[in-house]
């Protein structure tokens, strides 16, 4: 059954949804995103997704085409149009479309921003299976650009990244800059010793994760010490968990890193315990 987006205003079937092949999106990547799960039909973490896209539209001078209530009125009704129980809503704002292509930005007076957004259908999102045996991740170099707190549609090396992942038999990847692990491709990072919980600071090297903000909130709040430094793959390797967040993933247990078994080569307790206890408030709050 074809799928209700909407583009610019209307609620439109896929097959009819249009965006100008001069779109910035399109032409230079010049869009930002975001992500929201949905459980039992209802939005998890929409107020941190709202604000991280107000930030990263700031970020670009692009301007916002609607306001954060008439998000959540588009983000709900595409959910209800399409009956979605457990999934995501996908949403998208690029800098317009201004007929041509020239680098210097477009007057936002003159061309609008264009907004897309739709449903991904995931049943079962919840119960991911994956997350009782975790993932398996491989380390390669992060040669992202440096804005990484902006979440752009840049997505080629994230995309080239579990592309390496699986050509290596792996599930994803983890990026490493000087060193130190940034980032999952599409995923925050995470490794636990004892019970202390350790995780990259926030910066322009990684992207301001929205179920980082929760499990970390929700770990001081379960009396867990939170560590915001950074690590080395070789420090990872000798931890007693590791783990990653993301809006669709929640939270997932690492098992091996490059090869090696991290633990006991299962997921760890602190993983699932915060993956049951980010499922079950994230229900609660949920809009
Ligand atoms: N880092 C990167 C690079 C990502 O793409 C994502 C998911 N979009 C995340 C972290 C996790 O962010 P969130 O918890 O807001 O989904």
């Amino acid at each position: 059954m074809s799928r209700t987006v909407y583009v610019n205003g209307e609620y439109l079937p896929e097959e009819e949804a249009k965006v100008s092949i001069f779109d910035r999106g399109f032409l230079m990547a010049d869009g930002v995103y975001e992500v929201t799960s949905v459980l039992g039909g209802k939005l998890i973490d929409f107020d941190g997704h709202a604000v991280r896209l107000e930030r990263s539209l700031r970020e670009l001078d692009m301007a916002a085409p609607v306001t954060k209530d008439e998000l959540l009125a588009i983000h709900r009704e595409l959910v209800a149009r399409n009956a979605i129980d457990e999934g995501m809503v996908y949403l998208q704002i690029t800098r317009g479309s201004p007929g041509d292509r020239d680098f210097a930005f477009p007057d936002p007076a003159v061309t609008p921003s264009t907004i897309v957004l739709f449903t991904q259908n995931k049943p079962g999102l919840a119960a991911n299976p994956a997350a009782n045996k975790g993932i398996k991740v491989i380390s390669i170099e992060d040669i992202r650009w440096g804005r990484r707190d902006i979440k752009t549609v840049q997505l080629l090396y994230p995309s080239m990244g579990k592309m390496m992942a699986k050509k290596a038999g792996a599930d994803d990847a983890w990026m490493v800059e000087d060193g130190f692990v940034t980032e999952g491709t599409s995923n925050n990072a995470y490794i636990v010793k004892g019970n202390r919980i350790i995780t990259r600071a926030l910066s322009s090297d990684i992207l301001h994760g929205i179920t980082r903000a929760a499990v970390l909130r929700f770990a001081r709040e379960a009396q867990m010490e939170v560590e915001e430094r950074s690590f080395s793959i070789d420090e990872a390797k000798q931890a007693d968990e590791a783990f990653i967040t993301s809006a669709s993933a929640f939270v997932m247990p690492v098992v091996e890193i490059d090869g090696a078994q991290v633990g006991s080569g299962t997921p760890g307790r602190v993983a699932l315990r915060l993956r049951e206890i980010y499922l079950d408030e994230s229900r609660k709050a949920a809009v």
